[in-house]
């Protein structure tokens, strides 16, 4: 059996790179930057007010109770220009140019207007409330480095620097099928005997759609001479292909018997549960991943070994989910011979306390488990049991909400 490092660095080492593409800044959720990003000005550009209220000379207010002369107003927007002179201020508004000879700014709250005079009831440094050219990106800075991965966060810096069109690299295409005589769309009411509906299909196409644009392929049956029609389409302006059934050892497993017939296949077992069966090869050049068909099985192989790739495949920095520590809530108990994901809920207790608790059966055909569950208690090779109260590490593949708030 093939160690999980051992299987992601073979899967790396076939892959190759793809190329570059600009996309307007509203597509580019989930791209990874193709160049370090740099801010070509300053931002803020100029320096501006914080706060409505008063732009002031900082040694005006030392004291309490100053009294000082309106001498104009200054909104968003407006071009700088006004100036402050000693015992002057200008009305300023949140995000107004600041006006020259003025280094502070008083809140409108803590002053009092009459016609043209304004009193600052208290002392105020020198500085409050200025927001300097600069303070939040110095000009020629590297605000993101390439292969940053973007999120909302990003693409409001990415606006604010003026890359309305970042480069960023082109996304893999996946052809994406599912294999089995067993399958019947999703949408069939009354399932004849023996069948079950392709849960597999629509769960890997959402997932890759996070990271790939998806060409989904349908349902083949396990028949030789439908698999090759389908390899052959399926080569055919794809950057990788992803399946799921058919590569463990039963009289109809084809998908990877085929892939060595017309291409080349690496079958693993990797060292991983559940998903142990896995075929990993080549089709005229493309990256075929053959998933196992349980569909737990098959979401851990793609979480493990697919996402990964098609990350790195996009040059991004990081590639893997985050894993946290926490607490096992019960007994957690596994393969001594093999990396177990086993599915856990998380509950935040008081202090921080996160605790992990299986989520339920632990079947590689159990689902519904799986859709209950936060994340993986990551156990190692060697280790059978994480007994409560002991720490595991938690390998989260989603991100939920956690706490409640009622409608009034
Ligand atoms: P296989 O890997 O083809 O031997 O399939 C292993 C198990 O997964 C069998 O119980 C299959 O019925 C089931 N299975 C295969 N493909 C799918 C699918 N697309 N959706 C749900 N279950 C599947
Ligand atoms: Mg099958």
């Amino acid at each position: 059996m093939k160690p999980l490092d051992d299987a992601q660095a073979a899967v790396l080492g076939e892959l190759r790179k793809l190329g570059t593409e600009t996309v307007e800044l509203a597509d580019s959720v989930g791209r990874v930057l193709a160049e370090d990003i740099e801010a070509r000005e300053a931002i803020p550009p100029f320096p501006n007010s914080a706060m409505d209220g008063y732009a002031v000379q900082g040694l005006d207010v030392t004291e309490p109770g100053a009294m000082l002369k309106v001498t104009g107003e200054a909104a968003a927007g407006s071009q700088p220009g006004l100036q402050v002179r000693p015992g002057t201020a200008v009305k300023i508004m949140t995000g107004a140019p600041m006006p020259a000879g003025a280094d502070t700014i008083v809140k409108v709250e803590d002053t009092e207007r009459v016609d043209d005079v304004v009193k600052i009831l208290p002392a105020v440094p020198e500085g409050t409330s200025v927001r300097s050219a600069g303070s939040d990106i110095p000009k020629g800075s590297v605000v993101f480095s390439k292969g940053t991965r973007l999120h909302p966060t990003h693409i409001g810096v990415l606006a604010t620097v003026g890359a309305a069109r970042p480069p960023v690299a082109r996304r893999p295409r996946v052809a994406l099928f599912s294999t089995g005589d067993e399958l019947a769309a999703p949408s069939t009411a009354t399932l004849r005997p023996g069948q079950i509906r392709d849960s597999n299909r629509i769960m890997l196409k959402t997932m890759l759609a996070e990271v790939s644009t998806v060409l989904d392929e349908g349902i083949v049956s396990d028949d030789p001479v439908a698999l090759r029609g389908a390899f052959g389409r399926a080569v055919a302006g794809s950057d990788v292909i992803v399946t799921s059934g058919g590569v463990s050892m039963g009289d109809h497993d084809y998908v990877r018997k085929i892939l060595g017939d017309m291409g080349d296949v690496d079958f693993w077992k990797v060292a991983i549960k559940p998903a142990k069966p896995f075929a990993f090869g080549r089709l005229s050049g493309v990256p075929f991943f053959g998933l196992p068909g349980n569909p737990v099985s098959a979401f851990v192989a793609f979480e493990q070994l697919v996402r990964p790739a098609l990350l790195a495949m996009q040059g991004a920095t990081r590639v893997l989910r985050p894993r946290i520590r926490a607490i096992a809530g019960e007994k957690i108990e596994s393969d001594k011979h093999r990396l177990e994901f086993v599915r856990v809920s998380l509950e935040l207790q008081d202090r921080g306390r996160l605790v992990a608790t299986p989520s339920g059966g632990q079947g590689s055909h159990m689902l519904a488990a799986l859709a209950a569950a936060d994340g993986f208690a990551v156990v190692p090779v060697g280790e059978d049991l994480v007994k409560a109260g002991q720490g595991v590490d938690i390998e989260l593949f989603r991100n939920p909400e956690t706490r409640s708030l009622a409608l009034g």
